[in-house]
C-alpha cells in the first residue's frame, strides 16, 4: 500500500459566518485539524466586505447570532454593520481560530483525487493545499454584480460597487446617481441624501418597503436580558418573528395570509410616508409580496419627499463620460454608486471557484445540465468529500446563523460516521439526491414564488432554468432532518491508499502572514 499525506483533515473555504459556524462546531466535535481560507484580510465575510454608510442587520439581532454564543450588548434591534463585524472577530478570538486562518489567499480551483480521496485546492498564488473533506463556506452574496450598461468604463467621475465601499470618497456637496433600489441602497439613501447635493436614484423594480420594528437596545433591557430566562425569551420572539416573517409567509403562500397582511401593511406604510402621488405611484410594486426579498426601513421611502431627490425609472441607456443617458434624459453625476448586488444563482457564484470532482467533472457544468440541486443543501453526487453550507434548496429565508447550525449538524454526523468506520471518501448517492431534488420541485405548489405577477419581480431568487433553488420548508423541519437524514443516504468508502494527515503544515506556513 502506497502512502502520501494531506496537509490537513478539513479546509474551509471562506471565514464569514458560515466558516466561523462551521470551525466553532468542528472543535467543539473533537475535528481539530482544519484549516480556513479567505480572500479577504479579516473574517466576518458580507460584514467585513460591506461598509456602505446605514449597514445594518435587517432580520432582529436575537436571531441574528449564533445561539452558542448570544450576546446582550447590541446597541439596537437591527445592529450596525460595525457591530456584526465585532461580533464575528470575536467568535474568532473566543474560539481560537485565527491561528487557523490563512486570511489573502484565494481559492481558484479544487479537484478531487479519486485514487487518494482528497481535494486538492489551488491558490491564486499558485499553492497547492490538500484535504481529505472540503466545506464550501463561501456564502451567498459574494461576488458583486456590475450591470451592463454601454459606456461605463467611459464615466470619469467616481464609481463604486456597494460592496466595495471607498471610504475615501467624501459625497459632501456631490451630485450622486445610485442605480438599483435593494436592500442595500434602502439603507444607503437615506442616510446620503442629507450630506449630497443631488441624489438620483435610478429604480428599475420598485420594492416592498415594510416598516422596521426598531429602536435604540437601553441598557434596562439588556440587563433584563441578563435574568435568567431572559435572551431564551427574547431568541424565541425573535425566532418567531422571523419565521412567520419570511420561510412561512413564502413557503406556506396559499396557506398562511401572511403576505397579502404585509402587502397592506407596505402599502399603508408608503401613503403615510410619500407625500407626492406621482411619487407615491412609481415606488409601489406590483407583484406579490415576496417574489424578491423585501426590506425593512422607517426613512428610506421619506427621501423621496426631500427637495434634492430625484426618483427616474425612465430606463438607462447609456453611461457617459458625466453621468447616466435614460430614454428621456441625461443626468450629470460627480459620483456613481452601483447598488446592483450580488451574483446569485448563477456562475461564477454557483461557486466561487473551479470545482472538479470525481473524474474530473466541474460543478459549475454539472448543475448546468442538471439544474441547481443539493441533497439538503449540502451535498451533490459526485462531488465526494465536499459539503456547502447553503448549497441550492439549502436557504429557506431564516437567519443565516440558524442555516449555518443546522447545515453543520448534517455535516458533522457524516464526518463522525466517517471516523467512526474509517472511510475516505463520503458520497451522497445519486437516488437519495433524486429524491431530495424532486420532493422540493413537489412542494413548490405552496410557494409564493409561483404567482403570475412574480414574473415582474426581476427576482433573484430565480435562476436561469426558472427555478427557485430555496428550501421550501420550515426551519422547524429543515433542523430535524439535519439530525435525522438517512446515513444510507451517503455511500463510505476506504481508499486503497494509506493517506496521512500532516496536521498543520499549511497552516503553519503561512496562516499568521
Ligand atoms: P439586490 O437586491 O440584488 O438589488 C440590486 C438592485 O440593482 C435592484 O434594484 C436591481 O433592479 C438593480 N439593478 C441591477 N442591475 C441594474 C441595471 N442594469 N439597471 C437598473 N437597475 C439595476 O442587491 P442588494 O441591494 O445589494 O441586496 C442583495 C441582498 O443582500 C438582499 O436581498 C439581502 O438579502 C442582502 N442584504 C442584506 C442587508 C441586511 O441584512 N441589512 C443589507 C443589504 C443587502 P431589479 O430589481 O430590477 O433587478
Amino acid at each position: 500500500m502506497s502512502s502520501t499525506v494531506v496537509d490537513h483533515e478539513l479546509i474551509i473555504v471562506g471565514a464569514g459566518f458560515s466558516g466561523i459556524g462551521t470551525a466553532i462546531a468542528l472543535r467543539k466535535a473533537g475535528f481539530d485539524d482544519f484549516l480556513i481560507i479567505d480572500e479577504a484580510d479579516g473574517a466576518g465575510g458580507t460584514w467585513h466586505w460591506n461598509t456602505y454608510p446605514g449597514i445594518a442587520v435587517d432580520i432582529p439581532s436575537f436571531s441574528y447570532q449564533f445561539s452558542f454564543e448570544k450576546q446582550r450588548n447590541w446597541s439596537r434591534v437591527y445592529a450596525p454593520g460595525r457591530e456584526l463585524k465585532a461580533y464575528a472577530d470575536r467568535c474568532v478570538q473566543k474560539y481560537g481560530l485565527r491561528p487557523r486562518i490563512r486570511f489573502g489567499t484565494t481559492v481558484v480551483r479544487a479537484d478531487f483525487d479519486d485514487a487518494l480521496h482528497l481535494w486538492r485546492l489551488h491558490t491564486a498564488d499558485g499553492d497547492e493545499l490538500t484535504c481529505r473533506f472540503m466545506i464550501g463556506a463561501t456564502g451567498v452574496l459574494t461576488r458583486p454584480k456590475l450591470p451592463e450598461i454601454p459606456g461605463a468604463d467611459r464615466f470619469t467621475g467616481t464609481t463604486m460597487h456597494t460592496a466595495r465601499w471607498d471610504h475615501d470618497v467624501d459625497l459632501r456637496g456631490k451630485r450622486v446617481g445610485i442605480i438599483g433600489t435593494g436592500a442595500s441602497a434602502i439603507q444607503i439613501i437615506p442616510e446620503i441624501a442629507e450630506r449630497v447635493s443631488e441624489l438620483v436614484v435610478f429604480q428599475r423594480t420598485p420594492i416592498w418597503c415594510l416598516p422596521r420594528p426598531d429602536a435604540p437596545l437601553p441598557s434596562a433591557v439588556r440587563m433584563l436580558m441578563g435574568l435568567p430566562g431572559g435572551q431564551l425569551l427574547t431568541r424565541l420572539a425573535s425566532q418567531a418573528f422571523v419565521e412567520l416573517t419570511f420561510p412561512l409567509a413564502a413557503h406556506y403562500y396559499g396557506v398562511l395570509p401572511v403576505s397579502k397582511l404585509g402587502e397592506r401593511t407596505g402599502l399603508s406604510h408608503l401613503k403615510q410616508q410619500v407625500h407626492d402621488p406621482a411619487v407615491r405611484a412609481k415606488l409601489t410594486p406590483d407583484y406579490a409580496l415576496g417574489c424578491k426579498r423585501p426590506s425593512f426601513s422607517n426613512d428610506y421611502l421619506r427621501t423621496f419627499n426631500r427637495e434634492n431627490v430625484v426618483l427616474e425609472t425612465d430606463p438607462i441607456t447609456e453611461i457617459t463620460a458625466t453621468g447616466l443617458r435614460t430614454t428621456e434624459q441625461h443626468h450629470q453625476v460627480d459620483v456613481l454608486i452601483m447598488a446592483t448586488g450580488f451574483k446569485v444563482m448563477e456562475s461564477g457564484n454557483m461557486p466561487t471557484f473551479d470545482l472538479h470532482g470525481s473524474n474530473g467533472v466541474k460543478l459549475e457544468e454539472w448543475w448546468d445540465t442538471h439544474r441547481l440541486q443539493a441533497y439538503e443543501g449540502v451535498s451533490v453526487p459526485g462531488f465526494p468529500n465536499f459539503f456547502t453550507i447553503i448549497g441550492p434548496y439549502g436557504y429557506n429565508g431564516a437567519s443565516y446563523f440558524t442555516l449555518i447550525e443546522l447545515q453543520t449538524t448534517h455535516i458533522l454526523r457524516l464526518l463522525r460516521e466517517a471516523r467512526r468506520n474509517r472511510s475516505t471518501r463520503v458520497e451522497v448517492t445519486h437516488e437519495a439526491n433524486d429524491r431530495y431534488f424532486r420532493e422540493m420541485l413537489d412542494r413548490r405548489g405552496s410557494q409564493v414564488f409561483w404567482q403570475e405577477s412574480c414574473s415582474l419581480a426581476n427576482s433573484y431568487y430565480f435562476d436561469k432554468n426558472g427555478d427557485v433553488p430555496l428550501r421550501p420548508m420550515s426551519t422547524v423541519e429543515a433542523s430535524w432532518r439535519a439530525g435525522h437524514f438517512d446515513l444510507g443516504d451517503y455511500r463510505f468508502d476506504k481508499a486503497g491508499t494509506n493517506v496521512a494527515v500532516n496536521a498543520g503544515r499549511a497552516q503553519a506556513s503561512k496562516a499568521d502572514r
